[in-house]
């Protein structure tokens, strides 16, 4: 049996009321079962009951648990690999799907939130901060190929400008996409699984899948109790473990950890982000930045490749955050927390089935929170028989982790190392 230890994040601490939700016990049915009650699954078992499904999630843990509870709470748009790498990748008919989903993920959240009327701390404006020219000059072509493809959200920011929005001397310029933003995570997911269950759909907690047995119906097993559904989907992303050997095969988890400072005052807290965007660096192995809805900083970077816990994530976290900003070097930290996302070689996601009543989807490399969201509704649309958005998804190529179990770690970290030392150079 699998220990799910409790989260000592500042999001568990500010959590909505939630209600406890039974572990699954004895035999049930569904029309859909999800695996995993993080974004993917939350989203995903949404639209299913927002269009009549009966839907039964399992969650080994709580409700978010996995990264959809920890994560940085920035809402950035496109995937982890832009459309321009998509493009070698598929067909055009494919690419012109994908680049409208690329977009569509803050939309899904926005109009959530203000139709179930979730308090989730929503704040709208997403910065990219350039730490040298070269980054510039990349954010220079993002703007071009978003244009591109009809999303003219992007404004591109010079020295004064980023110093303008974050109160640093260390970035060159920058850009702020209008249509980012950022949420309280944690809340987000509760908003969206108490959504799910008043229109009648059911959670368990403490319900770990050990077993799916193929078939229609497919028998999903957890140690007291099975559902027996017309439609299966996998959605426990770098948390699933061992359960589908072939999906771990071609990902990695990686931990990224984040810590959270005391409540900030009013004027230090403008003085840092005077208009309360949120920020990434464009690093390989970025920094993420912005104020939580009580004025905490929340400051997360660093990469864990294989998903180790650090020993002291503040002595990993502060001093980028005193890089940044060294006016809080007597601020106290209140929180540090770690959490696991899912690496693909390609770093594009993972979309597909198992068999023809089995669905997965995984490994956002890092920017899910809108992916996850349009995954959902591209899974739930193919199970109610329009596949298109999937089959696009579904086309990206998928690669298996060289070196196996045993090596991928080391190999990823040498490859991750070469681009670290090209960001330090500014090369
Ligand atoms: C520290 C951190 C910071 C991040 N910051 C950002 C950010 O700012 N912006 C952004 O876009 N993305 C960010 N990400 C990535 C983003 O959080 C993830 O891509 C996204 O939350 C993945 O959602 P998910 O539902 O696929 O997986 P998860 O949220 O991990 O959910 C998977 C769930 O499945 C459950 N599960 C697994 N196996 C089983 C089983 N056998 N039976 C039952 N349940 C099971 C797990 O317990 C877990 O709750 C970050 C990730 C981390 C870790």
């Amino acid at each position: 049996m699998t220990h799910f230890p409790p989260v000592p994040s500042y999001y568990a601490a500010s959590a909505n009321p939630a209600p406890q939700r039974p572990s699954l016990r004895g035999s049930c049915e569904a029309d859909v079962c999800v695996v995993g009650a993080g974004y993917t699954g939350l989203s995903t078992a949404l639209f299913l009951a927002e269009a009549g499904f009966r839907v039964v999630v399992l969650e080994a843990a709580t409700v978010a648990w996995g990264a959809s509870g920890r994560n940085g709470g920035q809402i950035v748009n496109s995937f982890s690999r832009d459309l321009d790498t998509i493009e070698r990748q598929t067909t055009a008919d494919h690419l012109k799907l994908l680049a409208g989903m690329a977009f569509e993920g803050g939309q899904i959240i926005r109009e959530r939130v203000r139709h179930y009327d979730i308090n989730c701390d929503l704040k709208d404006g997403g910065i990219f901060a350039a730490l040298n020219p070269r980054q510039q000059k990349h954010l220079e072509s993002q703007q071009a190929l978003w244009r591109r493809f009809g999303h003219d959200q992007m404004e591109l920011l010079d020295r004064d400008g980023i110093r303008t929005r974050v109160g640093t001397d260390r970035y060159v310029g920058g850009a702020i996409d209008h249509s980012g933003g950022h949420i309280h995570p944690l809340n987000l997911a509760l908003g969206e699984a108490a959504a799910l269950e008043s229109l009648g759909g059911v959670i368990h907690e403490h319900s770990e899948v050990t077993e799916i047995r193929h078939g229609q119906p497919a028998i999903v097993q957890t140690a007291n109790g099975e559902v027996s559904a017309r439609f299966v989907v996998l959605a426990g992303n770098a948390y699933l473990g061992g359960l589908v050997p072939e999906l771990g095969a071609k990902s990695m988890p990686c931990g990224s950890q984040i810590i959270a400072t005391e409540p900030l005052d009013e004027a230090l807290a403008r003085s840092l982000l005077p208009h309360d965007d949120c920020v990434e660096d464009c690093n390989y192995l970025l920094d993420y930045f912005r104020l939580s809805g009580d004025r905490r900083l929340i400051y997360g970077g660093g990469v864990v490749y294989g998903a180790r816990d650090p020993a002291n994530i503040e002595r990993l976290i502060r001093p980028n955050m005193l890089k940044t900003f060294p006016e809080l070097a007597h601020v106290k930290v209140d929180y540090g927390w770690t959490g696991n996302f899912l690496l693909t070689l390609s770093r594009l996601p993972q979309m597909g089935r198992l068999h023809d009543n089995v669905f997965y989807s995984q490994g956002c490399s890092g920017h899910g929170v809108t992916f996850t969201h349009v995954a959902g509704k591209a899974l739930a649309l193919a199970i109610q028989g329009q596949a298109d958005r999937f089959d696009a998804f579904a086309s990206l190529p998928h690669y298996p982790f060289p070196g196996g179990r045993v090596f991928r770690v080391p190999f990823t970290a040498i490859g991750a190392w070469y681009y670290a030392m090209r960001d330090r150079f500014g090369v």
